[in-house]
């Protein structure tokens, strides 16, 4: 049985009428760039996610880089994040000549723990606390990073917060949305995420007035008014078109992070009477909504082979991810050595995501344990 790690054509063929209803308004207002569709979504979005306004912006990379021209980073100030993450994260902080501190995660969610946060902190200079400007926990696979004792820190150091919600829209802390607790909150509609586009698209939130506009102003080059650049931005536009189809989509998220829970628990179930939950560690749950963007698997050993085994199984799998940020090459610079961060080390070679979308089926859940099983016990 083929089970491929995401499967985006039967949610497409669900709503495929909606979506081309949607498309065709657009095409024939003509209206590409912005405009009210991108408008709706804003609205949509804020509420969703609980906070006070929403911007439409290029992607998930750009939902960062923006909120981070728009809280002043820039040349040599240091900016605190996980290892453990998409390279987006850490690589808009670089990008603004802004240097990325690494603190180790927590190895129950593989979100930036708190202690490691601390830790690392109380180690600076003087001279770097100072530079120290700002914070960037991930959401990392859908669940929320522990915000309490991360926000305590940002407002004990003074520090922006930007919550990278990009695997995380709808998810919960102790009943906030992922997105509303820091100072902005960065999505992206990369198709593979749970609300996806089709094509790149994402969005930032924000609770402030002035930030909204900041933000706004950023979005178009800086200018405002029209052709008037008071400072330097860029072109973060969403267009017309992916706004439409997300805004369609929204109203289906519900549903279908619904059925990812679902999926997750009869996993839980299936490993448990497989034996596996002995020597396979299942994601943990310990704040109050996962939405699963990724069901990930600690296992104990010869993850690498694991992959092949399934693969020759017609079964998909992927590492996220294979190399922790600190250790990249474009960041050899930095001074980080092998050692710096174990527990982000070990998850990038014991860890494994195995299919989780919607759609899939008890058979198709069924046959992805039997493989792994047979894999350990063969
Ligand atoms: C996907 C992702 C991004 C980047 O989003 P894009 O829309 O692909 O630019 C950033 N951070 C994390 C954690 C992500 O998963």
């Amino acid at each position: 049985m083929k089970v491929p790690l995401l499967d985006l054509k039967p949610q497409y063929r669900a709503i495929s009428e909606e979506i081309h209803d949607a498309i065709k308004d657009v095409v024939e207002s003509q209206h590409f760039i912005l405009g009210p569709k991108v408008a709706t979504l804003e609205t949509e979005i804020a509420t969703y996610t609980r906070s006070s306004y929403a911007l439409g912006v290029s992607s998930g990379t750009d939902a960062l880089l923006i909120s981070l021209m728009a809280a002043g980073i820039g040349d040599g100030d240091l900016v605190l994040t996980t290892p453990y993450s998409f390279f987006a994260t850490a690589g808009c902080i670089a990008r603004l000549g802004a240097i990325p501190v690494f603190a180790d995660i927590d190895p129950d969610t593989y979100n930036l723990s708190p202690e490691s946060a601390d830790k690392v902190i109380g180690e600076m200079t003087a001279d770097q606390k100072a530079r120290l400007k700002a914070v960037i926990p991930v959401h990392l696979y859908g669940q929320c990073a522990d915000m309490d004792p991360l926000m305590h820190l940002a407002e004990k150091y003074g520090l922006t917060v930007i919550e990278d919600a990009a695997q995380a829209i709808g998810s919960e802390y102790k009943n906030c949305r992922a997105g509303s607790m820091g100072h902005f909150g960065c999505f992206s509609f990369f198709p593979s995420k749970n609300l996806g586009a089709f094509g790149d698209g994402g969005i930032v939130t924000v609770g402030s007035d002035e930030l909204i506009e900041n933000l706004r102003i950023l979005r178009a080059h800086g200018s405002k008014p029209k052709y008037f650049h008071k400072i330097v931005g860029g072109n973060f536009r969403l267009d017309s078109l992916q706004a439409a189809i997300v805004s369609v989509k929204l109203k289906y998220l519900d549903a279908w992070t619904h059925a990812r829970q679902e999926n997750a628990a009869q996993y839980r179930e299936m490993f448990g009477t497989a034996g596996l939950d002995k020597i396979c560690k299942l994601p943990v749950e310990k704040e109050n909504r996962h939405i699963y963007n990724q069901f990930v698997v600690r296992v104990p050993d010869r993850r690498d082979d694991l992959r092949q085994y399934l693969a020759e199984h017609e079964i998909g799998s992927e590492v996220y991810y294979p190399v922790p940020l600190h250790l990249q090459e474009c960041f050899s610079g930095l001074g980080y050595k092998s050692g710096d961060f174990p527990v982000s080390e070990d998850a990038a070679v014991n860890t494994i995501a195995i299919p989780i979308y919607p759609e899939l089926t008890v058979d198709q859940q069924t046959c992805v344990v039997d493989r792994i099983a047979a894999f350990y016990k063969g």
